[in-house]
This record gives structure tokens, sequence and C-alpha cells, in this order.
């Protein structure tokens, strides 16, 4: 604490990612893909240096835009690019959510929600899981709030997700105010809902380049809605910052969306270990949830999920463990390559032994 600070910045509660080692580990902690991005990503970095670097971005990220929206069938104007979708999310926050009544959202969802509540000074009405680990999409329909709705699907840490028939019935029920879909892990094998933003204006599906691109170290995240919807997020973009994605992001994120045979192979071998390595957990005695993720929610009936943590990390297996109600017994187990879940499952085998 310090005087300095302003009483609002003494009362935040900051996100706190999972950790980025310096030794070299077996790294199962944080969702990253274990494949390169697309081959074609290099060759943009080399022509970078020479051609952009001097020069400010495209303000608008014109280019990255149109070749997203001609990925989802939309117009450009229906797409936002920010600088991650922490990023993205961060501005639907100030855009959306600010509006002195509270926003719903799911007791066990991304953690980062919470903290830009806080942040932005939005008041937050929770709402439990169901009893089979899923977002009560029905008990955020029914709450009326002027400010919104927000959750990830699939959801995080659990893997769950609803489909789109699901999603829809949502839509028909809650129209008066934004509901956001933050889709991080849909391309694991997950319906998304931007084809919905069609019909629905007060749709927002938020998407990263992170996970399923292989790009988290670029920050690169976008958003689809409405014109309306993009429009007030481009309002809060440009009174803060207008040019929040640089141009190496900007080219990068265009070359990745230009080899979609790549895109498709990585994330079917991601799909295959998840579940190789669900099954596997399971011979173990592990109770695994069903996850459309690029990660497993897992727990042991006969062992401490802070104390497998703790074995694991020694034996150089970072995964995540989550100090919150509800989640103390379970490990979130980003899925690598086959080489690093087999050591995984050696760990856990000589662990639970
Ligand atoms: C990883 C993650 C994000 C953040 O993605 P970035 O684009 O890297 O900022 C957003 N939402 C959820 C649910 C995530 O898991």
């Amino acid at each position: 604490m310090s005087q300095f600070w302003s009483p609002a910045v003494q009362a935040l509660t900051p996100y706190v990612p999972g950790e980025q080692p310096a030794e070299r580990v077996i790294k199962l902690n944080t969702n990253e893909n274990p494949y390169p991005p697309a081959p074609g990503v290099g060759k943009v970095l080399r022509e970078f240096a020479t051609d952009h670097l001097r020069l400010y971005p495209d303000p608008t990220s014109q280019a990255l835009r149109a070749a997203l929206a001609e990925s989802f069938g939309v117009e450009t104007q229906q797409v936002f690019a920010g600088n991650g979708s922490d990023e993205v999310l961060a501005f639907a926050f100030q855009a959306f959510f600010c509006h002195g009544a509270p926003l719903d959202v799911p007791t066990i969802t991304y953690s980062f929600y919470p903290v830009y509540a806080k942040l932005y000074g939005v008041e937050l009405r929770q709402h439990p899981l169901n009893e089979q680990w899923e977002v009560d999409l029905d008990a955020l329909a029914e709450a009326s709030s002027r400010s919104g709705v927000i959750f990830a699907n699939p959801n995080a840490p659990t893997g769950h997700a609803h489909s789109l028939a699901t999603l829809e019935a949502l839509l028909e029920r809650v129209t008066d105010r934004v509901v956001l879909i933050d889709e991080a892990y849909v391309d694991f094998g997950a319906e998304s809902a931007v084809a919905l933003t069609q019909r629905y204006p007060n749709l927002l599906v938020t998407g990263t380049f992170s996970k399923s691109r292989s790009l988290a170290g670029i920050r690169l995240g976008y958003a689809v809605g409405s014109r309306e919807l993009i429009e007030g997020l481009e309002r809060v973009k440009d009174s803060f910052n207008s040019y929040p994605v640089d141009s190496l992001a900007n080219c990068v994120g265009i070359a990745a969306l230009e080899d979609p045979a790549h895109f498709e192979a990585c994330r079917e071998r991601v799909i295959t270990s998840r579940e190789r390595t669900r099954s596997r957990l399971e011979t173990l005695g592990f109770d695994v949830l069903p996850s459309k993720a690029n990660f497993v929610l897992a727990q042991h009936p006969a062992f401490d999920g802070a104390q497998l943590f703790a074995g694991l990390r020694e034996r150089g297996i970072l995964v995540r463990h989550f100090n919150k109600a509800g989640l103390e017994n379970f490990l979130r187990i980003t899925i690598g390559t086959d080489d690093e879940m087999d050591s995984l499952i050696e760990a856990l085998e000589t662990l639970i032994r």
C-alpha cells in the first residue's frame, strides 16, 4: 500500500496469471498451444523490420479486421481488434457494463471478469454453476438488470460448452442488455455463436489468437458484433489509445488467418491429445470434467489437489491450481504435446502410488 495510490487503486485485486518460468519445464499451466504458429508468420517477421517498423500502425487495423470478417462471413465494421482479448474485454466493460446496475456472471468462470468489475466499479451478480458444472444460462437470463451478461463458452476452467441452440435460447430471452460470450477456447470443439451476431444486435462475441492460433506472445484478440456494439468499443479505444494493435500483430494475425490447413491440423492434434489425456487420467482414478477446450479440469478422490500440484512442480511440471471455493481439489491441465502429456501421466502415477 502507498499513500500515493488513489482509494480506487488501493481497493483493486489484480488478476494473477499463471507463472512464466525462466528455466525449462513442462509447462501445462496457462493454456498455451504446444505447436508453432503458421509458417507464414516467420516470413512476415523477417520482412517486417525493413518495411514497417518506423511507421505508426493502422489505427483501425483495417486489413486484419477484413481478414477476420471474411473468415466469419460478416462485414469488416462488425469486427473489432485489440491487444489480446483481455484488452477487448476491458473496453467492453467500459462501453457496455458501466450502467450502475449489476452484471450477471457465473461464480466459476474466467477470473479476469471480477478484476475488471472492480477496476470499473461494476457490481457483480454471481450465479452458481449447475450440478453438471455447467454455466446456468436460465439463472443468467432470469436476473433483470440493465448492465449485461458475461460468460466464457467453453467456460474456463471447467471446459464445458453450451450448444448453439442453447445460446440462442438465451438470446431470445435477454434482449435489453449486452450478452458477451467469450470464445477464447471455441476452436477446440465447441460451436461458435458468431453467426448469431447477425440476428441479435446485443450479442458481442470475443475471441483470441493466443490459444488455437499459437500466438499468445503477440497479444491479439477481437470482438464480433453489431455495428453499434463495435462502434461502442471504438469510442472507448479512441479515448484511450488510438493504436492498440501494433503493425507486427496486424501482419502476424493476417498470416495466421491465411493458413487454415495449419490451423485445422493443429487444433485436431490438441483435441486428440486431450481425449487421450482424459482417458489416461481416468485410468489413474481421476474425475475429469468433459472439455471442449485445450485443457482439462481434473480431481482425484483420494489425493489433495494442492499436494498434487506441488508434487508435479517438484518434478518440473507446471499445471494450474486455484484457491477458489469449489475448485480447491482440482488441477487445470493444459494440453501439451503427447510427449509432455506422457511425462505428466508418469509423474502423476508416481505421486499416486
Ligand atoms: C486466455 C483467455 C482470454 C485472454 O486471451 P488473450 O487474448 O491472450 O488476452 C480471455 N478469456 C478467456 C476465457 C481466456 O481463457
